[in-house]
């Protein structure tokens, strides 16, 4: 069988593939597919799937199927796949950076120290110690952002429309969490009943001078609505690995005030690029038994 790997893996996943079959890289290769592997870059959609008419299995190396169009796959007898186990710690860390970051002002830090400038005064920092963080969400990414935020000695508050209970933070309504957390990290996946939660109704909500740190999905946030937000100062920083539209060319979010940014790499550590090798081998192990 063909096995189109079709976006950019750990170098050894080629050969670790070998013996499952031919493996290709050219996306001109579709039309042979039988396995086309993923990540978040090439979006599945209809055209890609008319376009490949041997294809019986997606897998999409990363949490959450919403870069693949599930449902017309289904019509065609398509199986479609994730790893959610492989991404967590790789996700909770860059979150955990993006939230240290804006307290402690580190990229205008830098920027302005090699400048020549010495804005001792000017960067006062703030402490995570002793703040309230909110999860919306508290999956797998949420808890282990939480165990690093409780190190620090946060207090932890979450909120999940489908956990009721958790060992991980304190759980409370949407709206207590929201007028309790100096800082709100989103982990939910992008659904129809998350698409544009943060918008300029929740942000009323939240505290004044919040932070909110967004590694889930870009279309979670109304991005409009949290740079008016950030321009009036209600909310203090926002930190995104995700954007509406990837890459964030026209997004209002370049030129606001208080902003870090980063290319969608939550998922891009070394070692997680081995753990998704890891998963997708295993799930290869699973078809190829099941044929
Ligand atoms: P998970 O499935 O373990 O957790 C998601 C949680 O969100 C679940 O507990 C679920 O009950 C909850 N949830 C669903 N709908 C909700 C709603 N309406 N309100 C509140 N909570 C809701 O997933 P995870 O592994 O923690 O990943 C979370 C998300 O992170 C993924 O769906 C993906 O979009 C994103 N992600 C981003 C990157 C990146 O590179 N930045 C990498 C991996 C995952």
């Amino acid at each position: 069988m063909t096995i189109l790997l079709a976006d950019a893996f750990a170098p050894d996943l080629p050969g670790r593939l070998a013996p499952f079959g031919n493996v290709v890289t050219d996306l001109k290769q579709l039309p042979e597919a039988e396995v086309l592997i993923v990540r978040s870059k090439t979006k599945v959609d209809k055209a890609m799937i008319d376009a490949a008419p041997k294809l019986k299995y997606i897998i999409r190396g990363g949490v959450g199927v919403d870069t693949i169009d599930v449902e017309y796959a289904k019509t065609k007898n398509i199986l479609v796949d994730n790893t959610p186990e492989a991404s967590s710690l790789a996700v909770a860390e860059l979150a955990f950076a993006l939230m240290l970051a804006m307290p402690n002002h580190l990229v205008q830090a830098d920027n302005s120290t090699k400048e020549g400038k010495w804005l001792k005064k000017e960067l006062e920092r703030t402490e995570l110690n002793g703040k309230v963080l909110g999860l919306v969400g508290i999956g797998r990414i949420a808890r282990e952002v939480a165990s690093r935020a409780k190190a620090f000695g946060m207090r932890v508050v979450a909120y999940d429309k489908y956990v009721p209970s958790s060992e991980s933070a304190e759980m409370m309504s949407l709206d207590e969490v929201y007028a309790q957390a100096d800082y709100i990290s989103l982990h939910t996946p992008l659904t129809e009943e998350t698409r544009g939660m943060i918008n300029s109704a929740s942000i009323a909500k939240m505290k004044q001078g919040v932070r909110i740190i967004n590694t889930c999905r870009g279309q979670v946030v109304v991005e409009e609505d949290l740079v008016a937000a950030l321009v009036s100062g209600k909310v203090a920083g926002y930190a995104a690995d995700v954007f509406y539209k990837e890459p964030p060319a026209d997004s209002p979010l370049l030129k606001a005030p208080n902003v870090l940014l980063t290319p969608h790499i939550g998922a891009s550590t070394e070692e997680n690029l081995l753990r998704l090798g890891d998963s997708i081998v295993a799930r290869l192990e699973k078809y190829t038994a099941s044929k």
